[in-house]
């Protein structure tokens, strides 16, 4: 076992970091294991963590630990480091903008980096009319403001969210996540005039997306009414909830149904934005125009920074005042989004979020015609997923789960578990992968699938 001395300085990260596999150490390692006894009596308990490892460098396809271990990344931090961690356009636009000024307060003083990404977001998301975008700092918080402002316009309160979806931590967007454990036990009460329906789950429901939808907008005008309605949140593919592609056709009769009655459609793109399905937004693969989208991950390789954009008259319903915070649109943040977009837009990311694709869904298919607990592969570009069910009776199987996501961090690769039952591994590597390592990380999956 050769431990990187003590001496040697930490390498630097971004594409220059050696993109190998190298496990020198069980994990946590004696060093991040130090940093780990210190998280657990400083930080609260409350704020889990699924790697051990204390990190000190990351770039290319590859996440590089306190103690030289090289870990293999198939999840860019749940989707935020599509365009590569520490990417040279980014690290150096970060760079340059600390050194000019961090922060003024767009509120007070703005800034034209900040008019930049609204720009960008205006021009690339979906949909051939006028939009306005408002920035944030965090998935939940674009959420948050998205509902705000589809209420302000339709002075309507109530708000739908879906089975399986997840849009946050915060209070309103609590309310809006499905899932109890972790996201919500104990932490009630929510914001009322929060209502869930069954979206579309088509290799549980059996259900064309025609009949999902129709089911959807039944409970919707029955227990709920149109005309008490505010907007209709959804991701267009399920995150958090399990990846879950809807069957086609469901997307689209549920945004005809809101405009035919004055409900705001908000796609929930936090998790598909930035090229991560193979498209710049995923609403395209549906043919689907939002009124509103909300992004954040993805955005800006790792700083924190999200946005609403949306049909400019639905936006501008907020009074002045209305909507801001003291960070939302960051400088920083801002230079970062704009050097991602370029990269996005002009180094082929959304054609190498399809080949890897292409690469994950075979690699992911050939398991699992010979390996029946592998009950479904789905997904779109880089966002794909593997449901792991018992094979006599279709059951989710979490335990088999968790022992494989195990099995392969002891082997030096990352990978994220999620599903509403626990059942599903998601396949999220950064852009910047090569092919071999790709292949590699899913060589070690499918060994640890065969031993569990
Ligand atoms: C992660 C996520 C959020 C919340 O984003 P944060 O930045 O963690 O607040 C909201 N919606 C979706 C779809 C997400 O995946």
């Amino acid at each position: 076992m050769t431990l990187i001395d003590e001496t040697t300085t930490v390498p630097s990260g971004g594409p220059a970091l050696p993109q190998v596999r190298r496990v020198l150490t069980s994990l946590p390692g004696p060093r991040s294991a130090e940093v780990l006894a210190r998280k657990a009596d400083a930080v609260a308990s409350g704020v889990a963590h699924s790697v051990p490892v204390a990190v000190v460098a990351a770039g290319g396809g590859v996440v590089v630990d306190a103690d030289g271990n090289s870990l293999i990344d198939l999840g860019s931090g749940i989707a935020v480091t599509t365009v590569g961690n520490s990417h040279p356009k980014v690290a150096a636009a970060v760079a340059a903008q600390a050194a000019q000024f961090t922060h003024t307060c767009f509120m007070i003083s703005p800034y034209e980096s900040y008019v930049d990404v609204a720009e960008a977001l205006n021009r690339l998301t979906p949909g051939d009319f006028a939009k306005k975008t408002a920035l944030f700092n965090s998935g939940a918080e674009a959420v948050e403001n998205a509902i705000k402002i589809a209420r302000k316009h339709t002075g309507r309160q109530a708000v739908v969210a879906f089975d399986h979806g997840y849009h946050g931590r915060t209070n309103l967007t609590m309310a809006l996540t499905a899932k109890s454990m972790p996201y919500k036990s104990g932490f009630g009460p929510f914001a009322p005039e929060v209502y869930r329906v069954p979206g579309s789950y088509p290799y549980r429901d059996g259900l064309t997306g025609a009949e999902a939808a129709k089911r959807a907008i039944t409970l919707i005008e029955k227990q709920i009414g149109a005309g008490n309605l505010a907007a209709v949140i959804i991701e267009p593919i399920q995150g958090e909830g399990g990846f879950i592609v809807p069957a086609d056709g469901f997307l689209e009769a549920v945004v005809a149904w809101c405009r035919d009655n004055g409900v705001v459609f908000i796609a929930d793109e936090v998790q598909t934005g930035f090229a991560r399905t193979g498209a710049m937004f995923a609403s395209e693969l549906f043919g689907i125009e939002p009124d509103l989208i909300t992004t954040a991950k993805g955005i800006a390789g790792g700083l924190p920074l999200a946005g609403v954009t949306g049909r400019a008259e639905i936006m501008d319903a907020a009074h002045a005042g209305g909507l801001g915070g003291t960070y939302g649109g960051n400088p920083i943040a801002c230079a970062a989004a704009i050097a991602a977009i370029d990269a996005f837009e002009n180094d082929g990311l959304i054609e190498r979020a399809q080949q890897v694709g292409r690469i994950l869904v075979d690699r992911l298919n050939g398991i699992r015609e010979k390996d029946a607990r592998i009950g479904d592969v789905r997904g779109h570009g880089a966002m794909v997923a593997a449901e792991f069910v018992d094979p006599a009776t279709g059951e989710p199987d979490a335990a088999l789960t968790a022992a494989v996501a195990k099995a392969c961090l002891a082997e030096g690769v990352i990978v994220l578990t999620c599903g509403t039952f626990g059942n599903v591994i998601r396949f999220l590597p950064p852009l910047a992968i090569g092919d071999d390592l790709l292949n590699e990380g899913l060589d070690v999956v499918a060994a640890a699938l065969a031993a569990a």
